[in-house]
């Protein structure tokens, strides 16, 4: 019989772990595959870990990793991908909002031989104003620079066979835009859809701030269209100063010096000294991400892991 392995995420939970278990058994259940819960105790500073262990007592299916500390969703997702041993995994988030009823869906799909089954949700009724707009906005510049091609709304809901797990296994970058790389692996894709639920309990980890790190590390780990750009913003300039030089070099031999040129000048200077700013700052943001990668440190580090073979 295939397996399947869940992996969950956790950071700050513990309030909701016993009703998402209760949610999932009925479900993985009516499946007919044995299956293995991987939990990612993402390092929370509640009592998630405890429910986690709880659970475990339970039912021995329930596999727990408590990271040394919070190293972020993807990096926990990253660790479920490598210790998972199903044939196939599904990631999903672990405060409900993905409901695990839509499981069934994609092991379906799975079973009709698609490698990689996208989660999609059909709205963002969930999201506040300024995120689903920045959201859409983030997908718009993606979708024009990057290389990729990531359906908008697939979020890390999805169903990977064991071909994409080991795929995903084998890319070595720290810069973890877990999405990206899902997208980028590429296999024969399917969809299902459904609707994102409320958050029960807790808040969103995820402020403005984040977000807007988090979109500048998917940008930035897809395309190198911003650091391109300034060339031909570099060229176009040269192009245009040199025109005006000419211009202004002619008409001071035809009707003499003229001193004012205040205004002209003051905004030529301040324009092109915000531009070069600016693109010194991308140069920044990818070497920030270049020695990142340079440097070679573990994506995560392991505190305790219970149900696993290895240690
Ligand atoms: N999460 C995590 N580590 C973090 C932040 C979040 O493991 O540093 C988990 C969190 O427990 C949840 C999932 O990632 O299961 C999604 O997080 P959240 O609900 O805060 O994000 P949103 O749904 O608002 O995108
Ligand atoms: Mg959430």
């Amino acid at each position: 019989m295939p397996t399947l392995s869940i992996i969950l995420p956790f950071h700050n939970e513990a309030e909701g772990v016993r009703n998402l278990f209760q949610r999932l058994y009925p479900v993985l259940g009516g499946l007919g595959l044995t299956y293995e819960i991987i939990c990612i105790d993402d390092g929370s500073q509640d009592k998630t870990y405890g429910a986690l262990c709880h659970e475990r007592e339970m039912d021995q299916r329930v596999k727990i990793i408590k990271m040394a500390r919070n190293f972020g969703k993807e990096a926990a997702l990253t660790c479920g991908l490598d210790v998972a041993s199903g044939d196939a995994a599904i990631t999903m988030d672990s405060d409900l909002q993905h409901p695990p009823e839509v499981i069934t869906d994609l092991v379906a799909k799975w079973r009709e031989g698609v490698d990689l089954v996208y989660a999609i949700r059909s709205n963002r009724k969930t999201d506040s104003y300024l995120r689903r707009l920045l959201s859409r906005a983030f997908y718009a510049v993606f979708k024009a620079i990057a290389d990729i091609q990531m359906p908008e709304g697939a979020g890390d809901y999805c169903l990977l066979d064991r071909k994409v797990i080991n795929a995903i296994k084998q890319l070595p970058e720290r810069n973890r835009f877990m999405k990206g790389l899902v997208a980028w692996v590429g296999f024969t894709r399917g969809m299902v859809n459904f609707d994102v639920q409320p958050r029960q309990g807790g808040t969103s980890h995820w402020n403005l701030f984040r977000l807007v790190r988090f979109a500048f590390d998917g940008l930035t780990a897809f395309s190198t269209f911003p650091l391109r750009i300034w060339t031909w913003c570099g060229a176009l300039i040269s192009i245009l100063t040199f025109s005006y030089g000419i211009y202004l070099t002619v008409r001071t031999l035809i009707s003499g010096v003229d001193v004012p040129g205040y205004a002209s000048l003051m905004v030529g200077m301040l324009f092109l000294g915000g531009v070069q700013l600016l693109s010194l700052g991308i140069l920044g943001e990818y070497m920030g991400r270049i020695f990142s990668e340079v440097k070679r440190r573990p994506l995560y580090l392991i505190s305790e892991q219970s149900g696993f073979n290895k240690e």
